[in-house]
């Protein structure tokens, strides 16, 4: 099992088992005495349990997915109410944003336990709702102050969202392969994320019968198999706050932004129609991700094959986009030029969302 704490730049990294119970003395580390802890309403349970494990002086369990400015100005007026020092954020990217948004505004120390595979929690970027919009900024001030992954945390992740969140993750080492600003540091970063990932992936549908979506207990196998995951995470995470992401990131922004669709499932069914879409302007990447799972089939095929072979999502239409908001889709994900190493068009993206709309075979 990967157990390790080091200072990354600013940041300091716990990881391991059972970490949470280090939380206490990490805050501490940060000088907050304070603290109160962020989560959403569905884990609001483990957020008073992380509370009591840290004499935290309140909780606040109303993060949302986009990060709402009117949920971010409640949380500061309690943080303020109970004159904290600290925030501590469980829980996945929603409830990291929350924390991100609070701790930047406030100067608030931030300390992150992630519950999921997002990666959040080592990016300087954060991505908040106000008026129906969505706007991305990107800060020195906005990356947490230190992360505490405890793999004991993500055990009750469901099948469903650990498989879509791990390729969620995946989808910050293929893009980074491919940035014009990756360096030899964040290739190798990213091939072992993508391998820690699939790897992980596979051992876990392995390792449990409960794939139903509920969840459940899990074995010891499954443990190791989710230290691989939320290392790959980890090491994903990094990538993305690195480098820039190209058409695939650009896609499930505006997707979810403008269209409602979920984060890490439109994530997952994406990602192989970006990865085919790129492919030829991208041979060594494509290379390095054929390589780093393990396959002879060409990358974007075997992502896809990847997750149909897992059960995930693989159409857009599954998940509520349909064919008729593929032009308007298209139009805003080419509103901006960014970098990506195929020419960003209209039609070409249009081509793309129809065959991820219709889950074509690769
Ligand atoms: P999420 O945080 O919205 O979580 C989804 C649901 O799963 C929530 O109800 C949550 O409480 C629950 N959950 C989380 N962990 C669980 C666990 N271990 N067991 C049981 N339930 C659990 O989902 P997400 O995919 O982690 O985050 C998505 C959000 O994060 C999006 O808004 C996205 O834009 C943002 N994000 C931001 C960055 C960045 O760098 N700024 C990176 C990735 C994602």
């Amino acid at each position: 099992m990967h157990t390790f704490e080091r200072q990354v730049g600013p940041q300091r990294i716990v990881f391991g088992a059972g970490t949470t119970a280090r939380v206490g003395q990490e805050v501490a580390r940060l000088g907050g005495t304070r603290v109160l802890v962020l989560s959403t309403p569905e884990q609001a349970d483990l957020a008073q349990r992380v509370a009591t494990l840290v004499g935290a002086v309140g909780t606040f369990s109303r993060a949302a997915m986009h990060t709402p400015l009117d949920v971010t100005q409640e949380a500061l007026a309690r943080a303020e109410e109970l004159r904290v020092d600290a925030v501590v954020s469980v829980g996945g990217g929603s409830t990291t944003g929350l924390g991100k948004a609070v701790a930047s505004r406030s100067g608030l120390a931030h300390l992150v336990l992630p519950t999921t595979y997002a990666g959040s929690e080592v990016t300087p970027v954060l991505g908040e709702t106000a008026d129906g919009e969505k706007v991305t900024r990107s800060a020195p001030e906005i990356l947490p102050d230190a992360v505490v992954y405890d793999v004991d945390l993500t055990l009750t992740l469901p099948w469903a969202m650990t498989l879509t969140s791990a390729v969620n993750s995946m989808a910050h080492a293929v893009e980074a392969l491919y940035a014009v600003d990756r360096t030899a540091e964040t290739d190798a970063r990213a091939s072992e994320a993508i391998g820690d990932l699939a790897g992980g992936l596979r051992a876990l549908h392995a390792e449990s019968d409960e794939h139903d979506g509920a969840g459940g207990p899990e074995g010891e196998g499954a443990r190791e198999a989710r230290a691989d995951l939320l290392h790959g995470a980890w090491l994903a995470g990094t990538c993305l706050g690195t480098v820039g992401m190209g058409l695939h990131h650009k896609l499930c922004h505006v997707l979810g932004g403008s269209f409602g669709l979920p984060h890490a499932p439109t994530h997952t069914v994406v990602l192989p129609h970006a990865m085919a879409h790129n492919a030829d302007a991208a041979p060594e990447a494509m290379a390095a991700v054929t390589r780093a799972l393990g396959t002879d089939d060409p990358a974007p095929r075997a992502v896809q094959r990847l997750v149909a072979g897992l059960g995930g999502p693989t159409d857009l239409a599954g998940l509520g986009f349909a064919e008729p908001d593929v032009p308007r889709a298209a139009e805003l994900a080419t509103a901006r030029p960014y970098p990506n190493p195929r020419e960003v068009t209209r039609d070409g993206v249009a081509a793309l969302l129809l065959h991820a709309t219709r889950g074509d075979d690769l």
